[in-house]
């Protein structure tokens, strides 16, 4: 393996390497740390960087690595989305209210992937405070999608996915309230699961919308996805809605045929809203899986559209609440000189937040407030309800529901900057699964025009297995998720 290559291999083969001894695990984060230095400064997915922890943590990994304590991902490098709190390692939400703020702890995910031997090469890039579908409201300045540096990478988990698509590192984490994972996964052309509420403890992951926020593998393959997943999954006594159920082995199920499983098809997810040429490519996708003896069958999921218009209710109306605490006298951006408290108030969030976020908070506060609640937030929740029983009436029918990721493939920076709506239709394939807290997942399902489309399969809750089994077995068909954008390519 060229030094080189290493940082286009999958997790799993770079596991093989460093436990056989072909490669040590300060060799494989020089690698990454290299393709960092060389592309970062046109992609900009990475905004903290930690070269000497890295390098610490690594040279400990190989001391594991040699007295035989070493686990699968023991050595193997990874980026984190910079919601996650990281102990002594500056944490912003991509926000100018966190500028400068460094976490005393490390949020559940990180602790446990720690404890599971990877090494942290830094923090991604993201929309402030996870709002957002493409990478462009970040303090830090836009990330660039290395398929073709003049389009966004998805978002809100844009810096997460375009480091893998670029060859920064082999695994990322990433959260998804309404689509952040899987969206930017399907514009980068990695592979992203969005687990079932209450998989992953959302301890230390600084909060947007808490019934719909989940934190998620973003890989190269779906058998990295297992491997992470893995890792990051299980109750935690710190997040009282973590679920209390036994974490499957989910590598154990990866080989299981797929013969005989129902795939629900959504006839309203194929319609007006999805370019045809996407449509064309998940057809084709779900054509690679009937020849696996998976059985297509038509469903409904007749509340799809009214998603949109639900989540633009709830996860702003919780966010309202969750940025409430950001009041520039405890912690977070203050203003210079405030005259009184009212002032300190006004001009630190004034200041410290960007423009989506206070439109969010403002939508949020005013669906909350009390001569309107019974209006937007109640119907709201009350539609959310009949989202649910959309989709367990159609798991009746099916084993997994099948669509697109997103409407389009990846678009030029700044189309959609000026329209929020516009923006927000991005989420439309995404956001009723994080509504419904069921699973998600999005594989590589081939390119149009040179630009990558995601294959989303959402499965039943905590039924992470099925979908695993599937997407694994799709890229054991194909090989979509092998393409690499011509860009990282020359890093080869
Ligand atoms: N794009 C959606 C939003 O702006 C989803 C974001 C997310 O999943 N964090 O809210």
């Amino acid at each position: 393996m060229s030094l080189e290559s290493l940082t286009y291999a999958t997790a799993s083969e770079l596991s093989s390497a460093l436990h056989t001894g072909k490669i040590s695990a300060v060799e494989l984060t020089e690698a990454c740390l290299n393709a960092i230095a060389t592309h970062n400064s046109e992609v900009n997915a990475v905004i903290t960087l930690c070269e000497d922890a890295a390098i610490a943590e690594a040279k400990a990994a190989d001391l594991q690595l040699h007295n035989g304590s070493a686990g699968p991902l023991t050595g193997v490098p990874l980026l984190h989305k910079d919601i996650f709190c990281t102990r002594n390692v500056p944490t912003t939400c991509a926000s100018k209210m966190l500028r400068n703020f460094i976490p005393p702890y490390d949020a559940t995910v990180v602790s446990r992937l720690r404890t599971a031997g990877t090494v942290m090469l830094g923090k991604t890039n993201m929309d402030e405070f996870a709002m957002g579908s493409s990478t462009e409201t970040s303090v830090f300045g836009v990330t660039r999608n290395p398929w073709d540096l003049n389009c966004v990478p998805g978002g809100s988990s844009g810096g997460a996915a375009a480091a893998v698509a670029a060859g920064f590192a082999p695994l990322s984490t990433g959260t998804d309230t309404g689509g952040s994972i899987r969206q930017p996964a399907s514009l980068c052309g990695i592979t992203g699961l969005k687990p079932t509420y209450g998989r992953v403890s959302r301890l230390g992951i600084i909060a947007f919308a808490s019934s719909l926020d989940q934190a998620g593998p973003m890989t190269r393959t779906v058998e990295d996805a297992a491997l992470m997943l893995q890792a990051m999954s299980g109750i935690d006594a710190g997040d009282s809605t973590s679920a209390d159920l036994e974490v499957p082995d989910f590598s154990a199920g990866l080989n299981q045929p797929v013969a005989g499983l129902r795939i629900g098809v959504p006839k309203e997810y194929f319609s007006h809203n999805l370019d045809e040429q996407v449509a064309k490519k998940i057809h084709e996708a779900l054509d690679e899986l009937v020849k696996e003896g998976a059985e297509l069958v038509d469903i409904e999921l007749p509340h799809t559209e009214q998603g949109i218009a639900t989540y633009y209710i709830i996860a702003p109306a919780e966010a309202s609440t969750n940025l409430s605490r950001y009041d520039g006298v405890r912690f977070g951006h203050r203003c210079e000189n405030p005259e009184n408290l009212n002032d300190l108030y006004e001009r630190s969030r004034s200041e410290g937040f960007g423009e989506e976020v206070q439109r969010r908070i403002l939508v949020g506060t005013y669906a909350l407030s009390a001569g309107f609640y019974d209006a937007y937030f109640k119907k709201a929740q009350q539609v959310r309800r009949l989202i649910s029983e959309d989709f367990k009436k159609a798991f009746e029918h099916c084993d997994v529901i099948a669509g697109p990721a997103a409407p389009g493939t990846a678009f030029p920076l700044g189309a959609k900057s000026d329209d929020p709506l516009a923006m927000y239709l991005e989420d439309i394939y995404t956001l009723s699964v994080n509504l419904a807290g069921l699973p998600g997942l999005s594989v590589p399902a081939g390119l149009i025009n040179g630009m990558p489309v995601g294959l989303q399969l959402i499965g039943r809750a905590f039924d992470e297995t099925t979908l695993l089994r599937m997407g694994h077995r799709f890229q054991l068909r194909t090989n979509h998720h092998l393409a690499r954008p011509t860009m990282a390519g020359a890093n080869q």
